[in-house]
């Protein structure tokens, strides 16, 4: 699949000689090829707060992941700081509230001119004294937002919530007025490339792997996501994907985002099982021969998602051919638009049961082969989140996704199970291809990183999902839209 026209560098060269009211995106910084445990390499990172055990793991976390951190601190616990800089950090003993403190500490990170990327991750504290409006900690926000409005692109703008603003309703305060000044930092940010995202974290070691991935060239697409980081069940968030070993489904993976992630999981060395429908055959045996060319392991199971003899199909031959499995990335999907005046029932079912009905078919079916610890993906979008004219059976499905991701989460809480919805937005792939041209533009606009995202992109966040590196999250929805304006 090619990139959009308006990434292609000799249409740029062009567009950027002649003066035409048209804004051209930022290139995304994204990686390729299997997940490496210095995936912040070559770029920085800024701590505004070392104080506690949280503050300490979000920086260890990207300090292992290969970024050169520098505290700003001039608060921050001695023992603390001593041990990043110890891992080759450094200190800036400013006072990180007003903008001048961070861009002056960001401009001592580096080389003048340094552009390397800058995550910078931000401590929500809780505010002193009575005033719950004007304040340190909102002060703050305006700082760290305003030095992330100046940093190089593709950098990253991470705002923590820990314990401290749990329980009682000056910390709600702060919670919410920070969801807010994040709903739209990431919309100015998005144009260079760059995001902002909102951590609240139960558990520190969660919170940091999740800080890594996001700072990660792996989430170039992903902005404005409010996740929170709880501690796992099956052991702590580990680096990196590596999925060695692990048996894998991903239905509906012919082509498209299906085919990017079983190439992606298959790089992490996963053993892939690929479905799709019977006629879309030659597709998939494509995808199995490019992954098994590169020495991964993959196989093919014909069989239609939607019905309980495909679902049990699927399951046997899994069973048989490797006897169990680890994760299920729930992808296959199909749309036919209509408005509600014109959808006949067959188009309102097909959509439903495809899109939908068919996760409880093949979930079940795999009951007796999940394994302790299992991690299933459900592909919702952003349609499910915010609606479209014309796509009501569409985001009736998607809807009901979500919750069944939240649903499965519960459930499987217990036994170590996980369930995460994706909500994709606008990817370049075959379904795309038949929106109209101007439906295409108009929904790139809608991105704060005007640019639709590539199936690298949701197979990213799908292999980070089905990893050990998300183990702390679970029932939650990650939208991969490039920041949409749209939607709750
Ligand atoms: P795609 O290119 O159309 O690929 C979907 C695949 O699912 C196709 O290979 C399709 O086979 C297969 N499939 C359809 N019905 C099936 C069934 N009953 N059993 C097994 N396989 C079946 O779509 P995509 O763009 O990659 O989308 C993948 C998922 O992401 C879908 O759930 C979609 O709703 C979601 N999504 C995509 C976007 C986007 O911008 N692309 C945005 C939001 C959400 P045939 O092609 O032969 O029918």
């Amino acid at each position: 699949m090619q990139d959009d026209w308006s990434l292609n560098p000799n249409v740029r060269k062009l567009l950027q000689r002649v003066p035409l009211p048209i804004s051209l995106p930022t290139p995304l910084r994204r990686s390729a090829g299997r997940t490496t445990p210095n995936e912040l390499h070559g770029t920085r990172a800024v701590v505004t707060h070392l104080r506690d055990a949280l503050d300490l793991a979000l920086a260890q976390a990207v300090q292992h992941a290969g970024a050169a951190v520098t505290v700003v601190d001039a608060m921050g616990e001695t023992t603390l700081t001593g041990r990043i800089v110890d891992g080759g950090g450094q200190l800036v003993p400013a006072t990180a509230d007003l903008p001048g403190g961070i861009l002056s500490a960001i401009a001592q990170s580096g080389a003048t001119g340094d552009r390397r990327p800058v995550t910078l991750i931000h401590r929500v504290t809780r505010p002193h004294g009575n005033d719950v409006a004007v304040n340190e900690s909102t002060d703050a926000l305006l700082g760290v937002g305003h030095a992330a409005a100046s940093l190089p692109p593709n950098s990253r703008l991470l705002l923590v919530l820990g314990h401290d603003l749990r329980g009682d309703s000056l910390g709600g305060l702060m919670t919410a007025a920070t969801q807010g000044f994040m709903r739209s930092a990431f919309k100015e940010l998005g144009k260079s490339g760059s995001t902002c995202h909102l951590i609240r974290a139960e558990d520190a070691q969660s919170a940091g792997a999740l800080a890594a991935f996001l700072a990660s060239p792996r989430a170039a697409f992903l902005s404005g996501l409010d996740l929170v980081a709880q501690k796992s069940l099956a052991g702590d968030a580990a680096e990196g994907p590596a999925l060695d070993g692990k048996v894998i489904l991903v239905t509906g993976a012919a082509r498209g985002i299906g085919a990017a992630i079983a190439e992606r999981l298959a790089l992490e060395g996963a053993h892939v099982w690929i479905n799709d429908i019977a006629q879309s055959e030659a597709a998939a045996a494509d995808t199995v021969a490019q992954i098994r060319a590169r020495g991964g392991r993959a196989e093919f199971v014909a069989a239609d998602v939607g019905t309980l003899s495909g679902a049990q199909a699927i399951a046997d031959a899994i069973a048989k051919g490797a006897g169990r499995v680890d994760g299920v990335i729930h992808n296959a999907g199909i749309t036919r638009d209509r408005t509600l005046r014109k959808m006949s029932v067959a188009q309102w079912r097909q959509v439903l049961q495809v899109n939908f009905g068919a996760m409880y078919l093949v979930q079940n079916a795999l009951a007796p082969i999940l394994q302790p610890g299992a991690s299933m993906v459900l592909m919702s979008s952003v349609m499910g989140i915010a609606g479209n004219f014309g796509q009501t059976n569409y985001s009736t499905s998607k809807s009901a996704v979500i919750e069944l991701a939240k649903q499965w989460a519960c459930d499987g809480y217990g036994r170590g199970l996980r369930a995460n919805a994706i909500a994709p937005g606008f990817i370049l792939t075959d379904m795309t291809a038949q929106m109209p041209v101007i439906n295409r533009e108009m929904a790139k606009q809608l991105t704060a990183m005007l640019q639709p995202g590539l199936p690298l992109d949701v197979a990213d966040l799908a292999c980070f999902l089905v990893g050990a590196q998300s183990r702390g999250l679970t029932g939650q929805v990650l939208r991969c839209d490039g920041g949409m304006a749209f939607g709750a």
